[in-house]
């Protein structure tokens, strides 16, 4: 019915597919419903509403909380050649009345209006003389105060429908919607029969962790210098954790900027813009940053500290690989993070929200499924996903527990190893502690070790493959059983057990639940190798090209072309526009703007490569 959907997809969006549930809303939209639409991010949502935006006789009002997401997503409509503006709090008096008068005319398909500026009497007037096809509102889920990011200024929304002459199509949009919120969203909005779509949570470019480090700050560094290149952000519980840990980082020689609520609106702008304009690769916010944020290449986020409820956490981790490529989502946690949380719930209340103990309930029950998620030994995606009400298998393959979940481990070789190590121990006239039994098992060159001499013992090294922390589990699990003893107080010290000699003369076998041998950690492993090979001589020159002409420009690189796009033209190798246009992210309009500039170099690249001197 709507052929002309698939043109305007890759005409003005440079795409030949519709990704999961676009298509069925923009006939829904097209064919005059309302609509609920619950996808995750990156999902595609804001393509939902331009397609029929472009389509639809009049204009599109688009509601949405955030002013940096509005210019972004204005930016790349212009650089598609849809008209489009915004009317919020960030440009001057002049620049305001310019745009209204200028819409007032007809002169823009779509419309983003911040919900504050509603019950203004210039957008009453604006809306009276202009026919309104259709009002979106973003982030639908900041009209229920049930949800995490509850708005006021959301609830003007509804009255600024009502006081349209004639009843646009409204479709509301969110990432994180629980069922309860999904009732709210619909009632508030008084949507008619809206076309219901809820795509799965799933996001399987995502790798989740959760670690339980002694040290925190440790485990991050270590993260960090595997993945220098990369761009993330991490999220810290508090104003004060986002200030040391951004300057420890910074003096540490890494590009960090900091986000709070704290921070005077002109450094919260400008250190945002550092962030997604690639000039500082990491970005240390409180949950304050991000909401909105269409950064495409974030490739990991990380939560030094664990968030009050699931949705948030998700939604902050979302933020994560929204080009679709691998990215990882990593939990630092500490029983203490649960604490803290507990206290903010309690304690604090937001100036709009009065205190209210059914809500103090409500947010205390959330938190407890948050701490479940920390703690569980089970597949963390389906965690999340039961979390939302979907159904979800129990094993993904893709997150820290399915990686390393336990399975029957047999340890006869291991317990003959350790146990016989203690009896060379005990033949010296000594007795050790846990630590410097694995190291003497391991083979650290320790100088306590050497000057001792333990470096002579028979048993000296003959663990040196075993994970550390797995070789303390198969003690602790020998002294639990009594093969091994653990004797004195304040520093406890391992010496044979009453059934020690069930192992060394015996030959007992024994067998013990344990994780499945652990690959090297994702967290030492770059994300980068598990991509698919592609050029990344050439991918290096693309970026380079692209980034002189969004500086040129004054536009964040991914507006151009994502890095997604980048990666679609290493592998296509377009040397003609034609060409060039079946790249993914292409449409008509950077064909003409662009396709020159980047063919030519493509063919410049490939003619050397062929004629190498
Ligand atoms: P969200 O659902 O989080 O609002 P966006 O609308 O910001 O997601 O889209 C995320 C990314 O997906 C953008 O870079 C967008 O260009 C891309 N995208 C959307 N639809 C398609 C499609 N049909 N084919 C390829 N890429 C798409
Ligand atoms: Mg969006």
């Amino acid at each position: 019915m709507y052929q002309d959907t698939y043109k305007v997809l890759k005409n003005y969006f440079g795409f030949t597919q519709f990704r999961q549930g676009q298509e069925e809303i923009i006939s829904a939209l097209l064919g005059g419903k309302d609509v609920l639409a619950v996808m995750p991010t990156g999902a595609g949502k804001s393509l939902c509403y331009q397609v029929p935006a472009i389509m639809l006789e009049g204009l599109t009002v688009v509601i949405s909380p955030l002013i940096s997401l509005m210019k972004d997503q204005v930016n790349a409509l212009t650089d598609m050649d849809i008209a489009g503006a915004y009317l919020n709090s960030s440009l001057t008096a002049d620049e305001y009345k310019a745009a209204i008068t200028r819409a007032g005319r007809g002169a823009y398909k779509i419309l983003y209006i911040a919900p504050e500026r509603l019950k203004r009497d210039d957008i009453r007037y604006l809306s009276n003389q202009i026919g309104i096809a259709m009002v979106v509102i973003d982030e639908a889920h900041c009209v229920s105060q049930w949800g995490h990011d509850f708005r006021p200024s959301y609830l003007l929304i509804t009255e600024f429908i009502q006081s349209l002459p004639k009843r646009p199509i409204i479709a509301a949009f969110t990432a994180t919607a629980t069922g309860k919120i999904q009732d709210d969203i619909i009632h508030i909005l008084k949507l008619e029969e809206p076309y219901l779509l809820t795509t799965g949570f799933n996001r399987e470019n995502l790798y989740f962790e959760v670690q339980k480090p002694e040290n925190k700050f440790q485990t991050l560094l270590d993260y960090l210098r595997n993945h220098q290149d990369k761009s993330g952000i991490i999220y810290c519980a508090t104003r004060k954790t986002v200030e040391e840990l951004c300057q420890t980082l910074n003096d540490r020689g890494y590009g960090a900027t900091r986000y709070h609520a704290g921070l005077e609106d002109q450094e919260r702008r400008e250190n945002q813009d550092h962030f997604i304009y690639d000039r500082k690769p990491l970005m240390v916010a409180t949950n304050a940053f991000g909401m909105g944020i269409d950064k495409s290449n974030v490739s990991f986020v990380i939560h030094y500290n664990m968030p009050k409820n699931i949705e948030s956490y998700y939604q902050e981790a979302g933020r994560a690989g929204r080009d679709g490529s691998r990215a990882d989502c990593i939990l630092l946690y500490s029983p203490q993070d649960v604490q803290i949380n507990k206290y903010l719930i309690t304690n604090l209340q937001n100036d709009e929200i009065p205190k209210d103990e059914t809500l103090i309930q409500h947010n205390l029950e959330l938190l407890k499924a948050m701490t479940y998620y920390a703690t569980t030994n089970e597949c963390l995606r389906s965690q999340i996903l039961a979390y939302f009400g979907e159904v979800a298998p129990h094993f993904c393959g893709n997150c820290s527990n399915c990686n390393t979940l336990f399975e029957p481990t047999d340890i006869t070789i291991p317990a003959q190893k350790i146990v016989s190590c203690i009896y060379r121990i005990e033949q010296r006239g000594k007795r050790f502690g846990k630590l410097m039994v694995i190291d003497i098992l391991r083979g650290s060159k320790n100088k306590k070790i050497l000057n001792l001499g333990l470096n002579t013992l028979s048993t000296y090294s003959i663990m040196a493959d075993t994970d550390p922390h797995r070789l303390r589990t198969i003690i602790d699990y020998l002294v639990e059983n009594r093969y091994l003893g653990l004797e004195g107080n304040e520093y406890p010290v391992l010496c044979p057990g009453p059934r020690s000699k069930e192992i060394i003369f015996d030959k007992k076998s024994l067998s013990m639940m344990l994780p499945k041998e652990i690959k090297p950690s994702r967290l030492s492993t770059p994300a980068a190798d598990k991509e698919p090979s592609f050029d990344k001589e050439l991918f290096a020159k693309l970026k380079e090209l692209r980034n002189r002409l969004a500086q040129k420009a004054r536009q964040p690189g991914y507006i151009i072309f994502t890095d997604a796009s980048l990666h679609d033209m290493c592998l296509k190798k377009p040397r003609t526009l034609d060409q060039f246009h079946s790249v993914s992210g292409v449409g008509l309009v950077k064909m003409s703007k662009y396709g020159e500039l980047f063919t030519k170099l493509i063919r410049e690249y490939k003619d050397k490569q062929q004629d190498p001197m």
